[in-house]
């Protein structure tokens, strides 16, 4: 039997696997990834994002990409790891499509999805960059107490420059639309969220609202652009080794009055 988070989390995961192909032919209008030959496995699937299996409502963490990126071939030539655990989730989201909805394909789909996930985060170099230290040193949790997800479901070709970023902001406003922020908060009530995107945090263009009616969580929004001169930097243009720790005692102290009676 899933828990109260997990079940929430996998209707939320369900309306974006399902996504309606209108949506669809919207994102790759905008510029999301196309599926076809001589391109990465995978790129039709539209992708909920993860929730770990040691996740708590109330002081779990919801950490929070841009969009997902078309695995360039080359990496997944040179990271069989990558690869296999690539596959994985596509198999997994393709057999869950086709199952439908039933407390058994709910629950191999997730379990299917950790296991992915848990083998591939570590390898991943927006975990590294920034979430790592944030999550395990600064708030000393494990990857599987958190949440992750994109604020695009669909995936773009890997990173080229000026004109993509301009086609990633409109794509996230998309899909955005369609699959709000504010749901999934609604569906896994977290302490705190951490987004590696400036313009999603509270008062930006990117996201219209983190609140739900039942969760308020604290948002961190920092520079998460790999290259970018101003790389991890906070909206006051802080390095991650200034705000990261501040924020981490607060994210503490959130927690544990979100435990408390
Ligand atoms: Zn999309």
């Amino acid at each position: 039997m899933p828990t109260d988070v997990e079940a929430r989390w996998l209707d939320y995961a369900w309306d974006v696997v399902d996504c309606p192909d209108s949506h669809r032919r919207a994102c790759e209008a905008a510029g999301g990834g196309i599926p076809g030959p001589g391109r990465v496995d995978g790129n039709d699937l539209r992708w909920p994002g993860y929730l770990g299996r040691d996740y708590c409502e109330g002081s779990g963490v919801l950490c929070v990409g841009a969009v997902h990126r078309e695995a360039p071939l080359a990496m997944e030539a040179t990271d069989p790891i990558i690869a296999r655990t690539n596959r994985e989730l596509v198999a997994g989201a393709r057999t869950w499509l086709r199952a439908g909805r039933s407390p058994q394909s709910d629950a191999a789909y997730l379990e299917r999805l950790r296991s992915a996930y848990e083998e591939a985060l570590p390898r991943w170099p927006r975990w590294r960059r920034h979430f790592r230290t944030l999550v395990e040193d600064y708030l000393s949790m494990s990857s599987t107490q958190i949440a992750w997800t994109n604020l695009a479901k669909c995936r773009v070709s890997i990173d080229r420059g000026a004109a993509e970023r301009a086609s990633q902001a409109t794509l996230t406003r998309l899909c955005q639309r369609q699959f709000p922020a504010r749901e999934l908060v609604e569906a896994i009530r977290p302490a705190a969220v951490l987004v590696a995107v400036l313009g999603a945090r509270p008062g930006g263009d990117l996201v219209e609202t983190w609140h739900s009616p039942r969760a308020a969580p604290l948002v961190f929004a920092w520079q998460g652009q790999s290259g970018h001169d101003r790389m991890n930097t906070d909206p006051a243009a802080r390095r991650l080794s200034e705000w990261g720790p501040e924020a981490a005692e607060r994210i503490k102290w959130a927690m544990r009055a979100g435990r408390s009676p």
